[in-house]
């Protein structure tokens, strides 16, 4: 029975199938969870990419500390202007995201949070990363009501080989700091990367269970789309390995130290299969998503449209999805904000994404939601 108790194996059984009316059943079965437990709504929030600085160096992100960038951090009034557009536009929420930049430290993320508040009334989701806990506890208490961090692949070696602990810092555990989010207050949203070199669908299927034993109120997944100037944005697999090579010939200085054809966890999963970063692999993770945790928030993420702007979004939307994060940041900074090649509505104004996304809504027959869009997961965990 395709239902939210399904087991790992058959998780992964799944994740294999490509037998296409079985395929349609899954994608149905998805659909019709969507409709009875979260509704027809689209939740819209608008994207404020704050900033592109991080000080982490994970091997696949454009954003990356070592990467030779131009580099951008929002004003506190851009970053108010963003916001007043989001309310103009009544999309409830605003998810403030950015690298690990510290700059954006405690004290001005409150002021942000408390200033977005009082004037505009929206929800507030932050996505800024790793923090310390006294800045959770502080941003939640200024009126934040969600924070997003994607524990990215619950493989712990092949997390470890593609994020390098920043330097200085002390290793993390995502997976304990999203427990800790929930116990201060915050509506906890989660993800992973599909089809990261060295992942297995045993591998996805584990992620896939942990979301529901995590019980997430928001999971957001994309294919894996390593930005060209990194070092897995420069592999190719060869005789059973993951092996770095360069472009147009040269040896860049991302490169020099990271030898990533030596390292074991970049090995082919050979006993249970490399999980492909296509969109069908995709699509079977969101409907696998809403059947296993029926009542969160799931968007259509911007990695999916980016695969296909049209088919993508929509696709992720009839297969599961209630979610889209139309992006707000101001049209000078987006192309900035280049944490994987082609990234979908780059280029483009606020207001021509938000039209594409309500044409692309009405075109599958659902509406868009008014209102801050909780999750019925959250909302039920607090009666
Ligand atoms: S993935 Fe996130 S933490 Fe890692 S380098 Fe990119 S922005 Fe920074």
């Amino acid at each position: 029975m395709l239902n939210e108790n399904l087991t790992r194996s058959k998780i992964s059984k799944w994740l294999r199938e490509t037998d296409r009316e079985k395929l349609t059943e899954l994608y149905d079965v998805a659909d019709r969870t969507r409709r009875k437990r979260v509704g027809d709504e689209v939740w819209l929030r608008g994207l404020i990419e704050l900033s592109n600085y991080c000080r982490r160096d994970c091997l696949y992100c454009g954003a990356r500390a070592s990467r030779r960038a131009e580099r951008y951090r929002m004003t506190r009034e851009e970053i108010l202007e963003s916001a007043k557009l989001a309310r103009d536009y009544q999309f409830g929420t605003v998810v403030l995201q950015a690298g690990e930049d510290f700059a954006l430290d405690e004290a001005f993320v409150a002021d942000l949070i408390q200033e977005i508040r009082e004037r505009y009334q929206l929800a507030i989701t932050l996505s800024l990363g790793e923090r310390k806990d006294s800045e959770f506890v502080r941003w939640k208490e200024a009126g934040a009501d969600r924070y997003l961090l994607r524990f990215e692949t619950s493989n712990r070696d092949l997390y470890d080989a593609i994020h390098p602990t920043a330097e200085g810092s002390v290793f993390q555990d995502r997976i304990e700091m999203l427990k800790r989010l929930r116990e201060i207050g915050y509506e906890i949203g989660s993800g992973v990367m599909i089809g990261v070199p060295g992942q297995s669908f045993d591998d996805l299927a584990n992620d896939l269970a942990l979301f529901r034993e995590l019980d997430l109120d928001m999971i957001g997944c994309g294919p894996f789309l390593p930005h060209a100037e990194t070092p897995l944005g420069r592999i190719e697999a060869r005789n059973g390995e993951w092996r770095t090579v360069s472009i147009h010939g040269t040896t860049s200085e991302d490169q020099r130290g990271i030898s990533l054809s030596t390292d074991k966890s970049f090995k082919y999963p050979t006993t249970d299969g490399q999980a492909p970063n296509d969109i069908e692999t995709a699509f079977k993770v969101v409907a696998l998503a809403r059947i296993l945790c029926p009542d969160a928030n799931i968007p259509s993420t911007t990695a999916v449209a980016t695969i296909d702007e049209t088919g993508g979004r929509k696709g992720a939307l009839e297969r599961g999805a209630n979610v889209v994060m139309p992006n707000l940041t101001p049209k000078k900074y987006r192309r900035l904000y280049d944490i994987y090649p082609n990234k979908a509505a780059a280029r483009e104004e606020a207001e021509k994404t938000r039209q594409t996304v309500l044409k692309q809504i009405r075109e599958i027959g659902r509406v868009p939601g008014i209102g801050s869009g909780s999750s019925p997961r959250f909302l039920k965990r607090r009666a």
